[in-house]
């Protein structure tokens, strides 16, 4: 720290002291500057060069500082955003040139993850949620905002045991960029390391005071125009986190925010439940391995063409719905779009050319829209009249009631296209976007500027008439402005009056108050120009921010149309059929597929599988069958084809009927969390425990190899006590696929009523397998492990050896004996191991319940 601080830095001091959790942008002229631990931490996260302000002082007390410049920060800022941080954006807010002394400077916003609302730092398709949780020892509040569009969500349920699952649910939902917990939420045991580890969400202890009752709800009445209906009486759990949250908004963001004025208030029991593992596991918007878009759902279902219907297409993936009714509508709609090809093709092009009418609209409030967007925005209505007249041919419910909200605005769009001109600049500090002939002011500020060249040519011919002065010149320059230049033949011709104001080497330059004059009308007249250009730009701003409550109705309903017209699309292109679903609790599924894995088999063809499943009679499907044989491809598209119809979509089928599952359940493969330090048996037992915890008769359970990961008599002992739980009507009684390799529960189809045994078919041929992909009743005989094994380029002498062991284990000799050492040459040596004792540990050792740090150490060890 330096010794004595200058008035400028004890400003920057004074302000970092109020913003101490964000990175502080500090406005100097042309850069934003960081200084201290800002200044280190921001050259080391972006590779910026540290420099200093004071060079001249012992090293020690020189301030360390970092700069990026004004003009291009915005990459900047979205860097360090991406990374988890909080910028503070401090302007000077007097012209330096009026200042006396020390310019103002003051925090004009704070930027955070869960607050950017700047296009270049958002994903087009996808919501910016920030949340705010409250949680007291009575209820919970939850409260989700994305300010780039205005949506907000909030739900509230009953502390309690499963209260926090239930959270953790609704957070994996929609996966925020931001959390702001009450200090009750903060200290809720696991929700902090939840958000932070596995949603990589940043968040923070908002305390006590943003979310107090008595203040909550002021707030929520004062900011929400619309759906606080909605919000149930005595709902205080919401209303706070909704307080808590517009608290929180209001301080970093100051400005106004009144785009964000359409509350919805939802409950548990309108929408499907999936925990996080299960939209993981599923790959509903991502693949599980590469955390890529392609190969997941959501790849294959979107073929919308606005980024407003791309939102919604993962809001009501993120949200299956639970009434059957609704699911009509929705399933009516796609059904006119899916029989109407013309209207179809007609509407995919039209929805082309509508812009982001809900950004755009949540820009212009916010403040920080330009020419372009007002364009773009006028741009975007335009095409809803087309989409108007093409729905005129689909008689739908939905699609009629959506088409009345499309409100292209035309008063609005008129006004627009009247004021701006066609492609406006990028900035509306520095005119040129307002169209000839919209403001007789500007048009005549325009004219002087258009010919001021004429007028001075008028000036020069006039005053060389008038002197007499042949050799002279009216030219410009930077430094002096507007100049007579008189050669110094003829100065003896000039005025007394014209004041003299450089010689150069030829010549002499003057000015006279006419020139003087003229100069002034032209100078001024472009800065007029441009003030009144922008004085203009805020009053359409205005008349657009009027109607941002339309502009959003309409938005909505684009999205809507648009993602009906991608299921349309989706289903004519793939052959997909409506299914039928009610409240029944059937599932029957002819000819299903798996949508994601028929698209990207390649030189092959997916084989459908049926799906009979009935309450009390076929509860549980318990499959065998080897490896590879597709037992996990048929659960998921059971899981995928029920999560489809209840979004509203077609399914990949012949056909289907289900009853509405409020919940899908999957416990697959080893989706290990090892770098939460959890091994992978611990990881599958919690995501069981949370199954039988929360699952309902109304559920679907997808269960893959329970029990795999511990000892074998273990594993078998757990899998057969789960599957007695999910299965057994008496008990749970819900809808189960049960995938195993444990053989001997097949003797469970006799014992527990509605089990029955299935496995997808392999045959031998020689010494290899075919798979036939087709599911059968009854238990699979073999494993085809070892042609397994072949298939995936083992190397032949281990599977030669493999089949020898597998011989003499049927054959029932034990194992490892002398006898049945393998041929010499076929021997895999693992070299001098070192002894018995080695040998003995190793034995002992289990490496399946091993974790990899154990494991490690073991090695080590040995
Ligand atoms: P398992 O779970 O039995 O080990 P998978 O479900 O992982 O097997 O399937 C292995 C592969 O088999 C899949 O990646 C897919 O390419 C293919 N497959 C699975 N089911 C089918 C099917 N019904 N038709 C065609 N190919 C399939």
């Amino acid at each position: 720290m330096p010794a004595e601080t200058t008035p400028m830095m004890q400003q920057y001091l004074d302000i970092k002291a109020q913003n101490p959790d964000s990175i502080l942008f500090f406005r100097l002229g042309d850069f934003y500057e960081m200084f201290n631990e800002d200044a280190k931490l921001v050259s080391k996260e972006l590779d910026l060069t540290l420099t200093t302000r004071d060079r001249n002082k012992p090293p020690e007390e020189r301030t360390p500082m970092c700069g990026v410049p004004y003009h291009s920060c915005d990459s900047y800022i979205a860097r360090l955003i991406a990374k988890g941080y909080k910028v503070a954006i401090c302007e000077q807010t007097e012209d330096p040139a009026l200042a006396k002394g020390l310019v103002d400077r003051e925090i004009i916003r704070v930027i955070t993850p869960g607050t950017v609302i700047a296009s270049s730092m958002l994903e087009e398709g996808k919501n910016n949620y920030i949340c705010a949780v409250y949680a007291d020892s009575a209820a919970f509040g939850l409260c989700l905002c994305d300010i780039s569009t205005g949506e907000v969500y909030a739900t509230s349920f009953p502390a309690g045991a499963e209260a926090l699952d239930h959270l953790e649910n609704e957070l994996g939902r929609f996966h925020p960029a931001e959390a702001v917990l009450s200090d009750g939420a903060f200290q809720l045991d696991g929700l902090v390391p939840f958000l932070r580890e596995r949603l990589d969400c940043p968040c923070e202890n908002g305390g006590e005071a943003r979310f107090r009752l008595d203040a909550a709800r002021p707030l929520v009445e004062k900011q929400f125009k619309a759906g606080l209906d909605t919000l149930p009486r005595g709902d205080e759990g919401a209303v706070q986190a909704a307080g808590g949250l517009l608290t929180y908004l209001y301080e970093t963001q100051k400005t106004d925010l009144s785009h964000i004025a359409n509350f919805t208030y939802y409950t548990a029991e309108q929408f499907m439940e999936l925990d996080l593992t299960a939209r993981q596991t599923l790959e509903l918007t991502s693949t599980l391995r590469s955390k890529d878009k392609k190969g997941s759902l959501l790849w294959v279902l979107d073929k919308t063409k606005t980024a407003m219907g791309g939102r919604l297409l993962r809001g009501w993936m993120e949200r299956p719905l639970l009434s059957p009714v609704q699911i009509g509508r929705r399933q009516q709609a796609v059904s006119d779009l899916v029989e109407d090809i013309i209207t179809r093709e007609e509407l995919a092009l039209t929805l082309r050319e509508v812009t982001d009418l809900e950004r755009l609209i949540g820009r212009v409030v916010y403040g920080s829209a330009g020419g372009r967007d007002l364009v773009a925005l006028s741009g975007g209505l335009a095409r809803l009249p087309r989409i108007r007249e093409l729905l005129g041919h689909c008689p739908s419910a939905l699609l009629q009631s959506l088409r009345e909200e499309l409100d292209d605005l035309p008063e609005v769009r008129d006004l627009l296209d009247r004021a701006l001109v066609d492609e406006p600049p990028f900035s509306v500090r520095e005119g040129g976007f307002i169209r000839d002939g919209y403001d007789p002011e500007v048009d005549e500020q325009r004219n002087l500027l258009e010919h001021s060249a004429e007028l001075l040519a008028q000036l020069e011919a006039r005053t060389k008439e008038q002197t007499g002065i042949k050799n002279m010149k009216i030219k410009s320059n930077k430094v002096f402005g507007y100049y007579i230049e008189v050669a110094k033949s003829q100065i003896d011709l000039v005025p007394p009056e014209w004041a003299r104001k450089q010689t150069t080497v030829n010549a002499e330059r003057y000015i006279s108050q006419e020139l003087k004059e003229l100069e002034h009308a032209i100078l001024s007249a472009q800065d007029k120009v441009t003030a009144l250009e922008y004085q203009i730009f805020c009053q359409l701003k205005g008349a657009v921010c009027a109607q941002v409550y339309r502009v959003q109705k309409s938005a909505a309903a684009v999205a809507q149309v648009d993602v009906l017209n991608s299921f349309a699309a989706v289903a004519a292109a793939n052959g997909y059929c409506m299914p039928q679903v009610d409240a029944s609790n059937s599932l029957t599924i002819v000819e299903g597929r798996h949508p994601v894995v028929e698209k990207v088999l390649k030189n092959a063809l997916f084989v459908p599988n049926d799906t009979h499943m009935d309450c009390g009679q076929d509860m549980c499907a318990i499959i065998t069958g080897p490896n590879m044989a597709g037992k996990s491809t048929y659960m998921r598209q059971v899981a995928l084809i029920v999560l489809m119809a209840q979004m509203g979509s077609f399914v990949p089928a012949k056909s289907a009927h289900i009853g509405v599952v409020d919940r899908v359940f999957t416990r697959i493969g080893a989706s290990d969390d090892l770098s939460a330090g959890q091994s992978t048996f611990m990881v599958e037992m919690t995501e069981v425990a949370a199954l039988l915890k929360n699952a309902t008769r109304r559920s679907l359970l997808i269960l893959d190899e329970i029990g795999r990961g511990t000892s074998t008599y273990d594993g078998m002992a757990i899998a057969r006590a789960v599957l007695e739980h999910c299965a057994d009507p008496r008990r749970l009684g819900a809808k189960t696929l049960f995938a195993t390799h444990y053989h001997e529960l097949t003797a469970l189809e006799g014992q527990i009523p509605g089990v029955k045994n299935y496995n997808i078919a392999a045959k031998k041929k020689g010494s290899d397998v075919i798979f036939l992909r087709k599911i059968v009743r009854g238990g699979a005989d073999q494993s085809y492990g070892v042609e397994v094994a072949k298939l995936a380029g083992v190397p032949d002498r281990v599977v030669r050896r493999a089949r020898e062991i597998l011989e003499e284990l049927e054959a029932g000799v034990p194992q490892p004996a002398a006898g049945t050492q393998p041929s010499v040459e076929e021997q895999i040596s693992l070299g001098d191991l070192g002894g018995q004792t080695v040998l003995k540990k190793l034995r002992m050792t289990d490496v399946n319940v091993l974790s990899p740090i154990e494991a490690l150490n073991l090695l080590a060890e040995l």
